[in-house]
């Protein structure tokens, strides 16, 4: 502000700008520096421990203001995004030495939590996901896109996947994206905000990208095409209208850096094996139940892999496996060749080690943000890429092959970074030393120039000594004329004609030459000429690289196959996981199987194996009962992992498996809270068992821990009862069924139902103690050992003592004539004997 209160030029320019984006904090970009003004420099001050300053002092109009050096951007505006909030970045788009008056300014970039791509704040090895949602003749869709690798998808509700609606939660949170774009009016908006409360920011945008029309245009002018049916986006006007309105979102946050989105793929949970939300949680499969952190999960347990890039697309494996035998063994078959041959594992796996995430280095790249350091580690990658295809010339199986044989090694752009950039260049674009030597003609001299400046002077002179005959000839400098020539009074008559006088002095003249005027000109500007043309260069060089984007990112991909191949093999070697029988049937047969997790937190072999057979036809429903503690939750869940695995393409911990493939497989868990969605215990078990029941086919696997917990115990086996025998009765035939339960009653059910089978925990008991022996066997238990594992845990021994008589109460005279429970009678009570558990039918 001037001292007179009206808006400087400049102000009214940052007030346009900041008009433009209101929900933005704008980083004004002046100098060297980012600036912020008024309300968002007290709020980044605060969020960014910045000195809070103010411009215009000693005025009537003092703004607030804040800011950090241009170079800090990236770790800035991603504690900005991280704090909650949008970030626009306001750009010099002109040179300011070209300006005449302000210099021009404009938003070249919003942050979002969905745009981020500063590498500090993503997680190597998972995607980073944007998603947008929309909804056509009533059906919803949802596209995502991962602007740091380029990947981009797209969905639509499809009537066989059941109620579009939860379908279209179910594809939000199996991507786990970090910020969903709603349309204005979107009829779901209310359900998203709830279910993805936390998890993701919802951001609010025009309705009318998200409309199949300007969609559908929008997307054939980004991929250059003229129909979108070659995405195999016909009839998906909902995918088509989710994926447009996501892309102009994009495209108005990003500006440019957008050309590596080469093809948008169409989302198809249904040809991968189906897991909800819960069904991932429970089994562990990316992160552990407690903390939600990644140690403790399946993915950290068999994760191998030596490139960022691989261990994504590893965790991408095993939360979406898939469903066609042939596809997994042709995986299996990739692996397999790998256990047998170390050599070409190990040679592979060495290749690998040195390669950086090629993915997102060309998705910065493209985005016109990857410093000097980065197109290095490029060049670097690249030229592991040619070692690796010779690597894999011994490779013979399908899969192995078509990725080897289908590398393009892109050797004109690691050609062409070696050529051009500084072998050990600095972090910054703008730094001194970023192009080689010998690239650039013009720079080389200007170098040169400034490197030799003075013994061209010398020489210059030297031959101006020559050619004229004057001994005295001197070439000199000074401010005012800059450089020139001095001839003294005796030798004037030698001058050539091509001299021309500047001055005259005392003892003699000073002259130009056009070549002097040149070579002056120069030197002065080298320095500022060899800034911006090494930028200019730098620039250009990282330009050729983004147009190499979709080869680029076809090698990392290519080069991440290899990865997660050889990766799980070397799990399997060193794990001892044994290859699955993949095929058709609906059978799962397992000897000696382990849990991916437990066995690991266990001394070496001190987990004990087991055998499973659930067989749609004949077993398919097995009914395990056992002691708490008893390792009953562990066995359930290695049934699934062992489904996981090998649709994944994985080896699995057993000493054989066949597992007949799965399309959806569920886990459930009684009593799991989940009371940040203001839903109560039990109403959430009883809604994931609904699910269950109305999904559940012939060829999936349900696994039940202890269902119909949460409420009271007549409510909660009745339930109990009543599901197995509803899953019992499927039109198609039974899933394949595992059910833990501590409700011994439900034992009776393998009497009465074919197909329905007893298993149970085996226990012994030695005198008072009891030992879990971890193993399956055929029966049923009668008792769960819950007051013994109660006193395990440390409860006061009068606790103990005291269940245990109430316990022998209700076994042997448990119903007044009332027809209420004696529990409270007291130890002189009649027939205070053994423990047992309550026998409530
Ligand atoms: P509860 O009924 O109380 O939920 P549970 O029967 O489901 O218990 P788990 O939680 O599966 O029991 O297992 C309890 C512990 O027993 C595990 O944490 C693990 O340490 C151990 N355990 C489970 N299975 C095995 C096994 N096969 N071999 C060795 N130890 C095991």
């Amino acid at each position: 502000m001037s001292a007179a209160g009206t808006p400087t030029p400049m102000f009214r320019q940052y007030r346009a700008i900041k008009d433009a984006h209101p929900n933005a904090v704008l980083l004004f970009r002046m100098g060297d520096f980012y600036e912020m003004f008024y309300e968002d420099a007290r709020e980044a001050s605060r969020v960014l421990d910045l000195t809070l300053t103010a411009r215009g002092k000693g005025t009537d109009h003092v703004v607030p203001m804040c800011g950090f050096p241009w170079h800090q951007l990236e770790g800035y505006a991603a504690r900005l995004v991280r704090a909650g909030h949008r970030v626009a970045v306001c750009d010099q788009v002109e040179d300011p030495r070209a300006a005449k008056g302000l210099v021009r300014r404009e938003v070249t970039r919003v942050i979002t939590p969905g745009t981020v791509l500063d590498p500090a704040e993503l997680d190597a090895k998972e995607n980073a996901w944007i998603a947008g949602v929309a909804v056509a003749g009533g059906t919803p869709g949802a596209a995502v896109l991962d602007a740091s690798t380029g990947e981009f998808r797209a969905w639509q509700a499809a009537a066989t996947e059941g109620e579009p609606w939860p379908a279209l939660l179910e594809v939000l949170r199996a991507f786990g994206p970090r910020e969903v774009v709603v349309p204005e009016g979107f009829p779901f908006a209310e359900e998203l905000r709830r279910d993805l409360d936390g998890v993701a920011a919802l951001t609010a945008g025009d309705a009318y990208p998200f409309t199949l029309e300007p969609a559908a245009e929008l997307l054939r002018r980004h991929f250059g095409v003229a129909s979108l049916d070659g995405f195999g986006l016909r009839g998906r006007p909902a995918a088509v209208a989710a994926a447009g309105g996501l892309l102009l979102y994009l495209e108005e946050t990003q500006k440019s850096g957008l050309e590596h989105l080469d093809r948008v793929v169409v989302h198809e949970p249904a040809s991968h094996l189906l897991m909800d939300a819960a069904t991932r949680a429970n089994l562990e499969i990316d992160r552990a139940l407690r903390g939600g952190v990644r140690r403790g999960s399946l993915f950290h347990a068999v994760d191998r892999t030596r490139t960022a890039a691989g261990g994504r697309m590893l965790r991408g494996w095993l939360l979406a496996p898939l469903i066609d035998p042939a596809a997994i063994n042709a995986r299996l078959d990739a692996v397999e060749e790998m256990v047998r041959d170390p050599e070409l594992r190990a040679s592979c796996r060495e290749r690998l080690d040195g390669l950086h995430d090629v993915e997102r280095l060309v998705g910065r790249a493209v985005a016109a943000a990857c410093g000097p350091r980065e197109l290095a580690a490029l060049r670097s990658s690249l030229e592991r890429i040619p070692g690796l295809i010779s690597d894999l010339a011994r490779a013979r199986t399908p899969l192995l092959r078509e990725i080897a044989d289908g590398i393009d090694p892109c050797a004109d752009v690691s050609t062409g970074i070696a050529r051009a950039l500084a072998d050990d260049p600095p972090a910054g674009a703008r730094d001194a030393g970023v192009v080689r030597d010998g690239w650039n003609a013009e720079l080389d001299e200007l170098r040169a120039l400034r490197r030799d400046g003075r013994a061209y002077i010398a020489s210059l002179e030297a031959g101006e000594r020559e050619s004229t005959g004057i001994a005295s000839l001197k070439v000199r400098f000074n401010k005012v004329f800059g450089y020139y020539i001095e001839v003294s009074k005796s030798n004037l008559h030698l001058v050539p004609e091509r001299y021309v006088r500047k001055q005259t002095i005392a003892n003699g003249e000073r002259f130009v030459t056009p070549e002097l005027k040149e070579h002056e000109g120069k030197v002065l500007n080298a320095q500022e000429r060899i800034e911006t043309l090494e930028y200019e260069l730098y620039c250009r060089l990282r330009r050729e690289v983004a147009t190499a984007a979709p080869r680029l990112k076809d090698l990392a991909a290519r080069a991440a196959t290899i990865d997660v191949l050889s990766a799980l093999a070397e799990a399997a070697v060193a794990l001892d996981y044994c290859r699955p029988r993949v095929d058709a049937s609906g059978t799962t047969e397992i000897v000696a199987g382990r849990h991916p997790v437990v066995e690991r937190t266990l001394p070496e072999r001190a987990f004990v194996p087991n055998d499973t057979r659930v067989d749609a036809d004949g077993r398919a429903i097995a009914i395990l009962t056992g002691p708490n503690m008893g390792g009953k939750s562990t066995y359930l869940r290695q049934i699934g992992l062992a489904s996981v695995l090998a649709q994944a393409g994985a080896f699995v911990p057993a000493e054989s498996a066949t597992l007949g493939v799965v399309d959806r497989l569920f886990c459930r868990v009684g009593a799991s809270d989940s009371l940040a969605e203001g839903q109560s215990t039990f109403m959430v078990e009883m809604t994931e068992t609904a699910n269950i029941l109305h999904h559940a086919t012939a060829r999936s696997l349900v696994l039940l821990d202890e269902i119909g917990r949460g409420t009271a115990t007549f409510d909660g086996l009745s339930i109990a009862w009543a599901v197995v025998e509803f899953l019992h009765g499927r039109p198609g035939g039974p899933p394949r069924t595992l059910f833990a339960t501590h409700y011994h009653e439900l034992t009776e059910l393998a009497a009465e139902l074919p197909g329905v089978a007893n298993l149970r925990m085996a226990v012994r008991e030695r005198g008072d103690a009891v030992v879990f022996a971890h193993r399956v066997e055929n029966g049923a238990a009668d008792r769960s050992y819950g007051i013994h594992v109660a006193r395990l845990a440390g409860i006061p021994q009068a606790v103990v003592q005291r269940a245990q008589e109430i316990l022998s109460n209700l076994e042997t005279d448990a119903w007044g004539r009332d027809g209420l429970p004696r529990l409270a009678r007291g130890s002189r009570g009649p027939r205070a004997r053994r423990a047992a558990q309550p026998s409530l039918f």
